[in-house]
């Protein structure tokens, strides 16, 4: 066995790889992320049972999907959504272009110059101001369309939306007499609704219910409201009207520790998993990694493990964070470099090149979740998620099965 190949090499550590994923270990051999669909489809009907009956649930896949993918994250959660939520008009349009019939809104405010495009496909952009609306209206007039769009109401937020006192009420009867327009929704955002007090946020719904009772004196009639997201899907039912914007509560993650996480069981839809690609015993007083900031103190055996922050991986886990090897923790040593980071198996058997790694997830008893990533790292678990790269693809599996998979590495560029 002196020098077989990587064939070899693979064959004699098949015990070591993860049972029943064959398919995906001859493909991505690096690091790869996992998307459990059964886990996104499970946290769609627990956020159901916690919801009255007359409360759609909305799909919010901005972002990627919260770097999950948004397509396959919007194919699987389908059954369960009146609508989609997206941040950007190109995100929009990604899922039209995959067939996503559904309504789609778009969360973030829109260059004038795309509601032509957005109008054309029926996606509805968010509209809180007088110019944005006339534009819209332009653009539907043209295409001898009527263009819905949803009004964006600040009540606390100050992030966009006409005011929620008396001017915003004029603004509004405005923007609903032009042309070609249609407000077929209005809503709020919540800026702390993820805190166990609740006084800010109900301070927010009292405006914004406030504010559609002025708009309905003046007989502005809004047929959608909503001003939910995961927090209040969760903790906040008196906030769950027509619609409920579901984000990181579909991938599996609570929006805080503060929210009652009993309401609404919830199973993380992401694993990162890679491949040991290395082992070696260094002795007493070897530096690793960049800026020697890890000097080991005793002879120990170190893995090298082909992940960094250029997949997204948080750079300042180095140090401080774990990843899981034989269902053991083993800790990052010195800093995450951008390809690569060392971690530490003195005390794990079995470990060789391609032993399974997860750095989220479960692996026998253990499991690393993408909060825990937050805390170890002082980081935020939406952006964790968010950042995982390009260069990770994703695997989709449905039933234990791969039902799709996303590489990020198909572009092409005919013209050169
Ligand atoms: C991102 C976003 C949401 C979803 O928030 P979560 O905390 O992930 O549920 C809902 N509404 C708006 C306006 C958003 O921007």
């Amino acid at each position: 066995m002196a020098c077989c190949g990587a064939e070899g090499i693979r064959r004699q550590t098949d015990g070591n790889r993860m049972k029943g994923q064959d398919e995906i270990v001859k493909k991505y051999t690096r690091v790869f992320a996992e998307i459990d669909l059964d886990a996104v489809v499970f946290n769609m009907e627990s956020m159901k049972k916690n919801l009255a009956p007359q409360t759609r649930l909305v799909g919010v896949v901005k972002a990627d999907g919260y770097g999950h993918g948004c397509v396959p994250v919007a194919r699987a959660i389908d059954p369960y959504v009146e609508a989609y939520a997206v941040a950007t008009a190109k995100e929009a349009l990604q899922l039209r272009r995959h067939g996503i019939g559904k309504p789609v809104l778009v969360l973030g405010p829109v260059h004038k110059s795309h509601y032509r495009e957005l109008a054309e496909n029926e996606i509805m952009p968010v509209i809180f101001t007088l110019e944005q609306a006339k534009a819209l209206s332009a653009a539907a007039v043209s295409l001898g369309k009527t263009a819905a769009f949803h009004l964006a109401v600040d009540t606390g937020m100050s992030r966009i939306g006409l005011d929620a006192e008396e001017n915003g009420v004029c603004l509004a009867t405005e923007i609903c007499a032009l042309p070609g327009i249609c407000a077929e929704g209005i809503f709020t955002h919540f800026a702390r609704a993820d805190e166990a007090d609740k006084t800010w946020t109900r301070a927010q719904l009292a405006r914004f219910l406030h504010f559609i009772e002025e708009l309905e004196i003046k007989g502005i009639k809004i047929p959608v409201k909503h001003c939910a997201n995961s927090a209040s899907i969760i903790d906040l039912p008196e906030a769950n009207m027509d619609w409920a914007r579901a984000g990181i509560s579909t991938y599996g993650m609570y929006p805080s520790d503060e929210v009652e996480k009993g309401f609404v069981p919830l199973r993380p839809a992401m694993s990162l998993k890679s491949f040991v690609t290395y082992v070696k015993e260094i002795e007493a007083g070897r530096q690793v990694s960049y800026g020697g900031t890890f000097v080991a103190k005793t002879p120990m055996r170190i893995a090298t493990i082909p992940v960094g922050y250029g997949d997204g991986y948080p750079r300042n886990l180095s140090g401080r964070g774990y990843v899981l090897i034989q269902g053991k923790r083993a800790p990052i040593l010195g800093r995450v470099c951008m390809d690569q980071m060392m971690v530490d198996v003195t005390g794990i058997s079995g470990v060789d090149a391609d032993t399974v790694v997860t750095l989220i997830g479960k692996d026998n008893e253990d499991e690393i979740r993408v909060e825990d990533l937050a805390k170890w790292g002082k980081g935020f678990h939406y952006e964790i998620v968010c950042n995982i790269g390009k260069r990770v693809p994703r695997v989709y599996l449905r039933d234990k099965k791969i039902v799709g998979t996303k590489d990020y590495f198909g572009d092409t560029y005919p013209e050169f």
